[in-house]
């Protein structure tokens, strides 16, 4: 059982709007109770306009810390006193951690897809690899990838311009950072598919198409496609299988859903405010917790 707030109890909290069907309380007040810290976890609801005086009143509140979400992952940051670099990069923050003089910025988000990856023994290094989308998921998605050694990306997307963009700023930052050599990532429009050479691919499905209640739409229905896939990773968690994932498995490939990248951004969210190590067999056990919450 949870132990009594008290005197000492710290707080940290998500900043968004909506936030009522928010999984994170679950995630932070599970850990806080086994690592017997004294934490509580709480969802706040800002209207768009104030998120500035939402930050600036979370630290003067002595808040331990913060989780940003939908809309507020980009608007966070010019109140930050320091953005970690992966974050600026992706210019997206989702965890905010008290330091002296202000909050520092992190993007847990994609460490946690990163963690998640791992957990499942994908190996991003050298791999070639799809991305599905152009939104802000699919952004930071693809420059996880460029950071972590991916050798050939091509982002689809139903909207070129958008997905254009991103591998522009993709070459040109990995360029300039000295890791590639030359342009590694490319853009096709969502139905040039068909076009991709005969390899095998990771594939990460980072579209809104397929989220629970439209459970049987699928950004690419033919089969074909599906042979290509080696490894299909779709960043919706609900439903659980979603149409992209059994396509993918009746194609003989290997598929996950995004439940394990958001159980890994909260840990690591909670390491980063506790300085503590969550433990696999810890993670695991909220993880069967996430699990039930999502059962539809
Ligand atoms: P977003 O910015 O709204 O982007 C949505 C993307 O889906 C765009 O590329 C859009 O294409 C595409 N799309 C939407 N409807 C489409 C359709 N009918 N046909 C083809 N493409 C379509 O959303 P986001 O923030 O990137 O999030 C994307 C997904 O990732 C969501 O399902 C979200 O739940 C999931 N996500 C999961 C986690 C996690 O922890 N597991 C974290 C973050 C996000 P256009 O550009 O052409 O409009």
């Amino acid at each position: 059982m949870r132990k009594e707030l008290n005197g000492k109890t710290r707080t940290c909290g998500l900043l968004g709007n909506p936030v009522e069907h928010t999984l994170s309380p679950l995630i932070h007040n599970s850990l806080a109770e086994m690592k017997d810290i004294n934490m509580v976890y709480v969802p706040f609801l800002v209207d768009i306009p104030e998120i500035a005086t939402a930050v600036k009143g979370a630290y003067a509140l002595n808040l331990l810390g913060m989780n940003a979400t939908v809309p507020f992952k980009s608007d966070v940051i010019p109140y930050l006193m320091e953005v970690d670099e992966l974050a600026s990069d992706i210019g997206a923050v989702n965890t905010l951690v008290r330091t002296d003089g202000g909050y520092k910025g992190y993007n847990t988000d994609m460490s946690g897809l990163y963690r998640a990856m791992q957990s499942e023994n994908i190996i991003l290094e050298q791999a070639d690899i799809i991305i599905l989308g152009a939104g802000g998921a699919a952004r930071a998605v693809a420059y996880m990838c460029a950071n972590y050694g991916a050798e050939h990306i091509t982002i689809l997307n139903r909207t070129l311009p958008k997905a254009q963009a991103i591998a522009t700023e993709i070459n040109e930052s990995m360029k300039k950072k000295g890791r590639w050599v030359e342009d590694c990532m490319e853009a096709m429009p969502l139905h040039a598919y068909t076009e991709l050479p005969d390899r095998r691919y990771i594939v990460i499905q980072s579209t809104s198409v397929g989220l629970h209640p439209h459970i049987d739409d699928v950004v690419i229905e033919d089969k074909k496609f599906y042979e290509k896939v080696s490894i299909g990773f779709d960043l919706i968690y609900k439903p659980a299988e979603t149409k992209f994932m059994k396509l993918v498995k009746e194609a003989g490939g290997e598929a996950y859903n995004g439940l394990k990248m958001l159980l890994y951004q909260g840990v690591i969210a909670f390491e980063l405010w506790n300085d503590v190590k969550v433990t696999e067999e810890e993670a695991m056990m909220v993880y069967a917790k996430l699990e039930e919450a999502v059962r539809v």
